[in-house]
């Protein structure tokens, strides 16, 4: 089948049913894998009882995190929003401050700003990467910004812009070095949504290692999961302190005296969430090996068919490739509803990028950049099936 446009559509329904394993009516966009330690470690909550904000598996998860990911500490939290909230918070951000964000992004990035009364400004995202274009956003600043008494203020709304929380898109990295020299010339501090980039390399380093912050998320989506958990990322000892305090009701530690130094939150991980995360991270090299393994069948696959194309990784990164992304070529930025109606009738789960932020009712009176990029890409790429499993060797 073609469109009016002439756009195969069968043709590429046909290439990604050839990656995807025969034997499935229906084949999930991303679905939870359970092997290892799983039923071990959460088994050993139950028996002992150690199941809510007391136990040992939140430090062990909080160690492991900061192992894998070179930073030095990490902060286990509820969940990816909560921590971003926090974040947001720690680099100072305050009532009516302004806080870059690309319009390409989850929700959740836009909402913890305004969690902290502060108001979106959204950016636009490169190609390659589907994230933050530092390049786009320096000339942008250049122009409507200008740094007094050593911050950064908005010429047009007058208001502080205080941070910029760049979103590593489907776990590809954004190109964070252009970013920070932005950040420093313009005094804007740095929060990485790293949400979608664990197991993720910027130049050989760890996402979530550029920023001030940064943080994580382990929905049940996410490449390894708790359930529902979150972390924040920091080098910074007294962030670190700072993160926890907060996220833990801001109580004072006394052997009986319920003591709370300011309005914290009940932001922490149950033990029982961490011990699965803690089984899940042993598993996470395997579980990138069979990512990556899923993204190279899907290149091959794509590599000689016409008008669309699969994402790969930018020279500069290694990706954790945790949603395989499809992107039409511009001549067919009318015909993404056709493919995604193909895809999901025939039980292959597909899914367009989320409604760019600048388009919700509740952030359309926001401040924004020009958004060309996001725009046309929203109307070009698809998520398709991306679960770990789909690169099993044996499939
Ligand atoms: C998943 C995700 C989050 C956090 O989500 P939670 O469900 O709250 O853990 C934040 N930002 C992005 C970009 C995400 O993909």
């Amino acid at each position: 089948m073609k469109t009016q446009n002439g756009l195969d559509v069968q043709l590429i329904v046909e290439n990604i049913k050839g990656v995807l394993p025969k034997d499935k009516e229906f084949i999930a966009l991303h679905e939870p894998v359970f092997k290892g330690n799983d039923w071990e470690y959460v088994k050993e909550c139950l028996d002992t009882g150690w199941v809510s904000s007391v136990g040992k598996y939140v430090d062990r998860f909080e160690e492991m995190l900061a192992e894998f990911t070179g930073v030095r500490y990490a902060v286990a939290t509820v969940n990816g929003t909560a921590a971003l909230h926090i974040a947001i918070k720690l680099v100072g951000v305050e009532q009516g401050d302004e806080v870059l964000v690309q319009t390409i992004t989850f929700i959740a990035t836009a909402n913890a700003v305004m969690y902290c009364g502060a108001i979106p400004h959204f950016i636009d995202i490169e190609e390659r990467t589907l994230g933050t274009d530092p390049f786009k956003l320096a000339s942008y600043l250049d122009e409507i910004a200008e740094i007094r008494g050593g911050h950064c203020f908005n010429k047009v709304t007058g208001r502080r812009i205080k941070a910029v929380v760049p979103m590593h898109t489907f776990g590809h990295p954004v190109d964070l070095d252009p970013l920070v020299e932005v950040c420093e010339k313009f005094k804007i501090a740095l929060v990485e949504d790293a949400a979608e980039s664990l197991g993720s390399y910027y130049k050989r380093k760890h996402t979530g290692n550029w920023g001030k912050v940064a943080t994580l998320s382990f929905n049940g989506n996410k490449v390894v999961t708790t359930g529902g958990g979150g972390a924040i990322l920091t080098n910074d000892a007294d962030i670190a302190k700072l993160a926890k305090h907060l996220t833990t009701t801001a109580k004072v530690p006394h052997a009986w005296e319920y003591a709370h130094d300011q309005v914290g939150y009940n932001y922490r991980l149950p033990n029982i969430n961490a011990a699965l995360g803690c089984a899940q991270l042993e598993q996470l090299p395997s579980v990138i090996e069979r990512k990556r393994e899923l993204a190279k069948r899907y290149q091959q696959a794509f590599q000689k068919i016409k008008s669309v194309s699969i994402m790969v990784e930018s020279e500069f990164a290694k990706s954790n490739y945790w949603l395989n992304a499809l992107i039409l070529d511009r001549e067919y930025e009318g015909e993404r509803d056709h493919l995604l109606q193909a895809l999901n009738n025939q039980g292959i789960m597909s899914r367009p990028l989320w409604n760019p932020m600048h388009s919700l009712p509740m952030y359309a009176q926001c401040p924004k950049m020009n958004l060309d990029v996001a725009e046309s890409l929203n109307k070009r790429v698809i998520n398709i099936p991306s679960g770990s499993q789909l690169g099993d060797i044996y499939v």
